[in-house]
């Protein structure tokens, strides 16, 4: 058989399935204005939550960074590729989270594998909430841990209590990354210091967007390096550039240099983009308008939607799913929007549970509140018509 009728029939499935994944070509910056395949669009579907990714300080010390030392850096971290800047942003980026050391990865999802990967091995035990991110998920396979998904803390401590052996590795979403809630991590943490496990979390869509200075639940929840030794976060959402990083202690840092491989074995990031985030972390830090501004956008959706009669999810987070229950609809209303020039994530398993399918909306302090009310309005005359309804098994008001 040739490869290609290897493979045909895993794709008309997906097609059939309503699962089949496409791209469109975005022609312009990210931002709430986007053009896309040639159609201006009115964008709810970024991770740029605080609108960095093209804030003109960020493009200006990218440029003015790379004009110094160019685009690549040529290596590996640990074979000449670790730059001043690179080092600079780790130390700024300790200072920021309150931990000793700090490490740049190339991308969350290397930092994640990387991270799980080193710190477990066979005859220990990685438990992930059962929503974690695929690169979690992933991480904990691919350590040859035995790899256990949990409900809840309840759920956690049950199976905590039952391991005997080897080491125990708690790994959470902070934020989860699909229906925009926070974890309960005091509670987890708690849980793990009692059972002598440690805990994981990875806050990508937390930092910048919650706590005082957008230090993301860490500093929300106000936890030390004892209760959260292992603190992650991207770079390539709430900061608007990319890459990622794991903060902890020395000896955690250490040993993800020595050990973790997707650290070793890949190029380092463009020196550049370390020099556009140390830019974006000052911004994050000190613009506090942009998460006011962020959170005044979220209350005025959260009721304009709620009195649409939505089914929206417990999120104070710029993650504000509407639920629809139905993949096929979800596809189907995610494209109607799309034709009214409106862009949000239609969001279908594999990346949530089947049945579960829903709109990611997502909202940015670039947004302003006519923008949420254009989308609220669409949303109503797309989502309350009868057929619609039918669909969804609800029989109106
Ligand atoms: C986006 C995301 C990642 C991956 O980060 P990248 O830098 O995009 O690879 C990891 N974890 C979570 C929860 C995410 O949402």
């Amino acid at each position: 058989m040739s490869i290609d009728s290897a493979l045909l029939p895993a794709l008309q499935q997906r097609k059939a399935a309503h699962l089949y994944r496409q791209r469109y070509q975005l022609e312009s910056a990210a931002g709430p204005e986007v053009v896309v395949d040639g159609k201006a669009c009115l964008g709810f579907c970024s991770n740029d939550y605080l609108g960095l990714a093209n804030h003109p300080e960020v493009v200006v010390a990218l440029q003015k960074s790379a004009a110094e030392s160019g685009v690549g850096s040529g290596a590996s971290h640990l074979i000449y590729g670790h730059s001043r800047e690179h080092h600079a942003l780790e130390e700024e980026l300790a200072a920021f989270t309150g931990r000793p050391r700090a490490l740049l990865f190339s991308t969350g999802y290397m930092a994640n594998m990387g991270t799980i990967a080193a710190l477990a091995d066979r005859g220990d035990t990685v438990l992930e909430d059962r929503l974690n991110h695929a690169s979690l998920l992933d991480g904990g396979l691919l350590s040859r841990a035995d790899f256990q998904r949990y409900r809840d803390n309840r759920d956690l401590e049950k199976r905590l209590s039952k391991i005997h052996s080897g080491r125990k590795l708690v790994v959470t979403d902070g934020v989860f990354s699909m229906d925009g809630n926070l974890a309960d991590v005091p509670a987890l943490a708690t849980t793990c210091q009692q059972h002598d496990a440690w805990l994981m979390v990875d806050d990508a869509h937390g930092f910048g967007v919650l706590g005082q200075n957008g230090g993301g639940c860490a500093e929300h929840f106000g936890l030390s390096p004892e209760q959260l030794p292992i603190l992650v976060g991207t770079l390539g959402k709430g900061f608007g550039t990319f890459g990622a990083f794991v903060a902890g202690s020395e000896a955690l840092i250490e040993t993800l240099i020595q050990f973790a491989r997707p650290y070793i074995f890949t190029t380092a990031l463009p020196p550049a983009v370390a020099a556009a985030t140390r830019t974006s972390l000052r911004l994050l830090q000190t613009e506090n308008w942009r998460r006011e501004k962020l959170q005044q956008l979220i209350t005025r959706f959260r009721s304009g939607a709620q009195q649409l009669g939505l089914q929206l999810v417990h999120s104070q987070t710029p993650i504000q799913p509407v639920l629809l229950n139905d993949d096929a609809l979800t596809v189907q209303v995610g494209q109607q929007l799309r034709e009214k020039g409106i862009l949000v994530g239609a969001i279908r398993p594999p990346t949530v549970p089947k049945g579960t399918g829903r709109l990611r909306i997502t909202l940015s302090a670039e947004h302003n509140e006519q923008q949420v009310d254009r989308l609220l309005q669409n949303l109503d005359e797309i989502l309350n018509t009868s057929s619609s309804r039918a669909q969804r098994g609800d029989p109106g008001t």
